[in-house]
């Protein structure tokens, strides 16, 4: 769920749409505008039906943001760098990049997002009864009325303790506390957000053979996507058990052959892969003072036509410098892997006070976890990737 268009910035933090929201957010004004104002007013006339139904789901989704806002800020108050949020097809999402020192950071980052929807909707509830108390119109008291629900809704559904909705995390942290361990307690997390999943899955079917409409699917949707992104929680926190403690340098390729820009590709396979024999499959590419600018993988050069090397650089097809993550020999492995790209498939330059002193290959990083899991069965530590919340 990356952002398609970016909103801008509140309080320092990175907003963003991903167009998935155009969907829900059309099943809400539609929802909102066509069957539950009209009910509360028989002779509500269709504009303000729409209009209603338009103020609704905005304030909706800016309910949504104050809850991400929430757990960015709390995160980012504990040190953890955010990278931004992105509201999605099923709610928001907070994009932490790192994870809580302890279990009582855990807690509060977590927990701040339902405790934000409380308030929220209690607040809008209580307008509600205010309007209805002095006798204002129907639609005003149903619009704050539906608010303050959702928003409750939203705290309920968000609180079940099931990975990755807040609960999990909730539950996470307290697990963490209770045995000392954050990868067993981000497991059994992430388990019960499978079964979870699987619970919602089977419900929504339910709803959907007897009551007809788009609530049942909706329901699988959700379920499907809550095991999914359990499932690859778990492998997170196992893999980050097996990697808790290591630091870049006890993994990296040390002094890898570096390349420069302006050589040709047929050059770089003559005098640097097939002369020398080396067993690189990246280069990294530098300037004069051996600072990085790029990386070129074979997979890179494979992709170019043979008839094309005498007259292609190596900078023409070479990864560029801010698609490269670039990490320190001291930094923890785990916190590189975030940042990790596509582009070098996964590889990390590693510098020493500018110039490149080794490379991080998917390659070292999954043997070390093959070697720690024959070892130990992979126990250590683990991270928060983000934070997803759910709209039921
Ligand atoms: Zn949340």
């Amino acid at each position: 769920m990356n952002e398609t268009i970016r909103l801008g910035h509140i309080a320092g933090v990175r907003v963003g749409v991903n167009w998935t929201v155009l969907v829900i957010f059309s099943l809400i004004l539609v929802g909102l505008a066509t069957v539950q104002f009209p009910l509360v007013d028989e002779d509500l006339s269709t504009a303000a039906a729409w209009v209603a139904g338009l103020l609704g789901a905005l304030a909706f989704f800016a309910s949504l943001l104050a809850h991400e806002l929430a757990h960015a800020l709390v995160a980012r108050r504990n040190g953890i760098e955010v990278e931004g949020i992105v509201l999605w097809l099923f709610g928001g999402v907070a994009k932490l990049q790192g994870e809580a020192p302890n279990p009582e950071a855990d807690l509060r980052i977590a927990g701040v997002g339902p405790l934000v929807s409380l308030l929220l909707g209690l607040a809008f509830g209580a307008v509600a009864i205010a309007l209805a108390w002095f006798g204002a119109g129907a639609l005003s008291v149903a619009v704050f009325g539906w608010l303050g629900l959702i928003n409750i809704v939203l705290a309920v559904f968000n609180l079940v303790p099931a990975s990755p909705l807040d609960g999990g995390r909730i539950l996470r942290a307290i697990l963490w506390q209770l045995r000392g361990d954050r990868t067993t307690a981000a497991i059994t997390a992430a388990k019960a957000g499978r079964v979870f999943g699987f619970i919602l899955i089977g419900l929504g079917l339910l709803q959907a053979v007897f009551i007809p409409g788009l609530g049942g699917l909706w329901m699988v949707l959700i379920g499907w996507f809550l095991t999914v992104a359990a499932g690859a929680e778990e492998q997170q926190a196992r893999v980050h058990g097996s990697l808790g403690g290591l630091r870049v340098a006890d993994l990296m390729t040390h002094d890898p052959v570096t390349v420069r820009a302006d050589v040709t590709v047929a050059a770089l396979l003559d005098e640097y892969i097939l002369q020398k024999r080396n067993r690189f499959s990246a280069f990294p590419v530098v300037d004069d003072d051996q600072r990085p600018v790029g990386l070129i993988t074979l997979n890179r050069i494979k992709s170019l036509d043979a008839d094309q090397r005498r007259a292609t650089t190596v900078g023409d097809i070479a990864c560029s410098g801010d698609e490269i993550a670039i990490a320190g020999p001291e930094e923890a492995v785990t916190a590189v892997l975030p940042r990790l790209g596509t582009c070098a498939d996964g590889r990390a330059i590693v510098t020493h006070e500018g110039r490149v002193v080794g490379i991080l290959s998917p390659t070292d990083i999954a043997r070390m976890i093959q070697i720690a899991e024959v070892w130990q069965g992979g126990t250590g530590g683990s991270t928060v990737r983000g934070i997803h919340d759910i709209r039921p």
